[in-house]
């Protein structure tokens, strides 16, 4: 911007002193000898012409910038490494059941530890909520899964196989993941649902999942239903209907093992409602890791994992916890003194803002 901003006005000073020179010269005769009037008009008109070209050429060079950091863009991705992918196994479906063996991990060599020596085993079906203050690890807890990351110590077993010997595709096959961020693509609501593997799938199928996730209930509405785009990025959507198509696109995916970010704001306490029911039917009978936020999410869950800095510090089911007068305690009731006085279980925590 700034080059382009600058070229016009530089060009337009110079071909100004230029044409100032020519005016001075045109007032001294005498240093002109032997060029005609004419001669001289037609240099003159000649010299005013050449002004535009010129600007124009100072325009070509702001498209060649825009290019250069264009291609900058492109050749940082095509030289980005692609993701380690050592593994050979594969299988068709997983059961689900996981263990986490003495895991640890950092995001550098130099980094502090994020998470340290995690162990324990969630069996196929069973659903775990991770609990913690934020910056305790849990995200990073249920990225080592998909292998976003790798752990650096220890071992992650899926069905008694490390995860490292998965081939990543095959590993990823059987993971569905619904995070908070959930990226749309600049297409239809159907593409935006089944897309990757599960491109192309039956509409039926679709619109089964689309209902299971209460997310018919706003296609419905749209004026093309499933085949309206969705703008870029998905603009055109609350954030309680964009969490509601990934649900959709976990419950198509139909994987054995679901990664679950619940929603903390941003959703009123309708989408709320919706949102819980459809979480409910896409973790029936699924391995289920929950980064939960939700009381009534936790109350269900099989058992609860309460994280402090990067340790798993509490494990149990609610009652027990809470009976320990420990962090989940202490968690519990800094987050949900108020959602228990009210009458309605699944308000959001305290300090959520209706969206
Ligand atoms: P939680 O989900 O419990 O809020 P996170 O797993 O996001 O916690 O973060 C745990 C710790 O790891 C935090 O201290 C955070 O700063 C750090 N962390 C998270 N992501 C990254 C990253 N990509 N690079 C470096 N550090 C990170």
């Amino acid at each position: 911007v700034l080059t382009s901003a600058i070229s016009t006005p530089v060009i337009q000073f110079i071909v100004a002193c230029a044409m100032g020179l020519l005016v001075w010269l045109a007032l001294h005769p005498d240093i002109l000898a032997g060029i005609t009037p004419g001669q001289f008009i037609a240099f003159l008109t000649a010299a005013g012409m050449l002004a535009k070209p010129t600007r124009q050429l100072t325009e070509v060079n702001a498209t060649i910038q825009k290019g250069i950091a264009a291609s900058l863009s492109i050749f940082d991705l095509l030289d980005s490494q692609p993701e380690e992918d050592k593994g050979t196994y594969s299988v068709d479906r997983v059961r689900g059941d996981l263990e986490f063996r003495n895991v640890s991990f950092s995001y550098g060599e130099d980094a502090e530890p994020v998470l340290r020596d995690l162990d324990f085993t969630v069996k196929a079906g069973e659903t775990v909520a991770l609990v913690g203050k934020s910056g305790s690890g849990k995200t990073t807890l249920v990225s080592l899964l998909p292998r976003f990351y790798k752990h650096t110590q220890g071992e992650i077993l899926l069905d008694g196989q490390p995860l490292t010997s998965y081939s990543l595709e095959n590993l990823r096959k059987h993971i569905a993941l619904v995070t908070q961020h959930v990226t749309l693509f600049n297409d239809t609501l159907a593409a935006n649902m089944a897309y990757g593997e599960m491109a192309g799938a039956d509409e039926q199928r679709i619109i089964e999942a689309a209902e299971a996730a209460h997310a018919m209930e706003f296609i419905s509405k749209m004026p093309k239903g499933l085949q309206t785009l969705v703008g870029e990025n998905g603009v055109l959507l609350s954030g309680g209907q964009r969490q509601r198509l990934a649900i959709a696109r976990a419950i198509l995916k139909d994987a054995p093992v679901l990664i679950l970010d619940e929603a903390t704001s941003a959703l009123d306490t309708e989408s709320e409602r919706h949102i819980q029911s459809a979480l409910e039917a896409v973790m029936e009978g699924r391995t289920t890791l929950v980064i939960a936020h939700r009381l009534s999410t936790i109350e269900a869950a099989d058992r609860i994992m309460v994280l402090d800095q990067g340790r798993i510090v509490e494990s149990g089911r609610h009652d027990e916890l809470l009976a320990l007068e420990g962090h989940y305690a202490a968690l519990h009731r800094m987050q949900f003194s108020d959602a228990e006085d009210g009458p309605d279980d699944n308000a959001p925590p305290a300090g959520a803002e209706p969206a």
